[in-house]
């Protein structure tokens, strides 16, 4: 496996301009995995020039849209081909468990076949414009689109973008995020070894305040496409403002897991864990306040203890493992720093709240899965996104509580109902304020589920015909069909004007 690797830019891996290197560290030892050209602002000037001479000569925009799919179903095979490798860069980079980056990586591809289908689908249309007109509308792409992506599922989220960017035709230009950069250039290499026009897919890793920055302030984007913190979402759409470019920000989240008494407990319990704890909890929809009906509030409280104590930290590497660390030092004190707080602030700690104390795991950022309790909803821990392996535990008596609990955030991405009422489920359901709620499971993502958040957890939706949609812009065509001839100043009569 290759330790190096350079911008990926025109085709090709090439040097930073200023020569610029950074690494990036196993998070599990604390070693450097590989190093990368750091791109600056004249880096990123040049992967938009090159994606923009890709979009004025047609070179990909110009292809049927059968062709182009064609290119992306080869794209998904070549990559298929390629995902151990991927997935062991992934767990290298972030410290997932090899586990979970095998089984969410082996469903990656899928994003490029589904957008291929779509895109060979999608239909252009024609309005009831009144009087002798034919109004038709076409869809077309946007130009070059500036992407920035996060580390936590880095070539899953790269592809979400990436699929409905290239269908629809556009060219692009990615700032993986600085801690996992490597999948997403290889993802570039993979792109253009099935097909795709060099120029057309670049990847720029760099650091959010610099190549990021200069990404989401360059004046040469259609659009701009951000998965990360709700700050940094911020940023992105004043940026995007100023240039008045489209923006879809999918951000934070701080998800329930609503919990009804008539569940089967172990099947609730399992589910909740897996809401919480996948990813060392660094999930935007991960179940960080867990609502259990009071009736069942002990019972759910020791099995879930009990679950979070039986889960086996090690090297993510280890295929047995089913967690592994935090992505970074930084990461690891500021989820501790709020165990603190949440402390002072009179909450109790049922299990872990601690870093392991396995001394083979020393040298990483590794948390004890970690459950609170005696909370109440003004809390820090209740309202503010961690992105940790950490949830807590909140009883309610009645529906209407929990649906207000529940909706007591300033986050609205996803949420879990768990209940085997069909009514109250739907009924639940549909009074959250989030943008994928799951009943009776979680985290299920499919390319053909629209995703994204309400309130502050974003704007705009990834997958599905939305996602296609965002990424194109409509062109109104009007054709004259009136056999007698017009001429506006040849008549005193207010004839047809509009
Ligand atoms: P982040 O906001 O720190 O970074 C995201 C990307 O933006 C990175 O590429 C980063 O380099 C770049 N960036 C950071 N600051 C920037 C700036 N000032 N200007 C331009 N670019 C900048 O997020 P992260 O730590 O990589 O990821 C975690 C966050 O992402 C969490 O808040 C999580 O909830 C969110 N997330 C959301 C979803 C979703 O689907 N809604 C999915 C995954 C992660």
């Amino acid at each position: 496996m290759k330790q190096e690797y350079g911008l990926y830019i025109d085709g090709q891996e090439v040097n930073a301009q200023d020569g610029g290197v950074f690494d990036v560290l196993n998070p599990a030892t604390g070693e450097v995995a590989f190093r990368v050209a750091e791109g600056r602002e004249a880096d990123v000037d040049r992967a938009v020039e090159v994606a923009s001479q890709a979009f004025e000569d047609r070179r990909w925009r110009g292809l049927h849209p059968r062709e182009r799919a064609r290119v992306m179903i080869q794209a998904a095979q070549h990559l298929m081909k390629n995902i151990d490798d991927l997935a062991t860069i992934e767990t290298l980079s972030n410290g997932r468990p090899i586990r979970e980056m095998r089984s969410q990586l082996r469903r990656v591809p899928e994003w490029l076949e589904y957008f291929a289908a779509l895109i060979q689908a999608a239909e252009g249309h024609v309005t009831p414009f009144q009087g002798p007109y034919l109004n038709y509308v076409r869809r077309i792409p946007l130009g070059v689109v500036g992407q920035l992506t996060p580390w936590n599922h880095p070539l899953l989220i790269a592809m979400k973008k990436v699929a409905p960017a290239l269908a629809a035709g556009n060219s692009i230009v990615v700032k993986p995020s600085e801690l996992a950069p490597i999948s997403v250039i290889e993802l570039g290499r993979i792109l253009t070894e099935a097909g795709v026009p060099s120029g057309v897919i670049n990847v720029v890793p760099g650091f959010g305040p610099i190549a990021g920055k200069a990404l989401a302030e360059h004046p040469g984007l259609a659009k701009l496409d951000l998965t990360g913190g709700t700050a940094t979402g911020r940023i992105i759409a004043q940026a995007g403002g100023r240039n008045l470019v489209r923006v879809t920000c999918e951000l934070g989240g701080k998800a329930p897991v609503i919990i009804f008494e008539d569940v089967n407990v172990g099947e609730a319990v399992a589910g909740a864990a897996f809401a919480a704890f996948i990813a060392s909890g660094q999930t935007c929809v991960q179940g960080a306040r867990i609502l259990v009906q009071r009736t069942i509030y002990s019972e759910v409280a020791q099995r879930l203890v009990a679950k979070a104590a039986s889960l086996r930290l090690g090297d993510p590497m280890d295929p047995r493992t089913q967690m592994g660390p935090l992505v970074s030092a930084m990461q690891l004190e500021k989820v501790m720093r709020e165990i603190e707080k949440a402390e002072e602030e009179g909450s109790t700690i049922l299990f872990g709240g601690r870093r392991s104390d396995d001394p083979s795991l020393a040298r990483g950022h590794f948390l004890l899965p970690t459950v609170v309790g005696s909370v109440t909803p003004g809390m820090r821990i209740v309202q503010e996104e961690l992105f940790g392996p950490v949830t807590v535990l909140m009883p309610f008596d009645t529906e209407e509580e929990a649906i207000k609990l529940a909706n007591n955030s300033r986050y609205g991405l996803s949420a879990g109902v768990w209940t085997r009422d069909v009514k109250r489920a739907h009924r639940v359901a549909q009074a959250l304020e989030a943008g994928v709620v799951w009943i009776n499971d979680h985290h299920r993502i499919d390319p053909s589920l629209p995703w994204g958040g309400m309130k502050e957890s974003g704007m705009g939706r990834e997958n599905g015909w939305e996602a296609l949609w965002e990424y194109t812009q409509s062109q109104s065509i009007v054709v004259n069909l009136d056999p007698v001839p017009f001429d506006w100043y040849a008549t005193e009569e207010a004839v047809r004007y509009s």
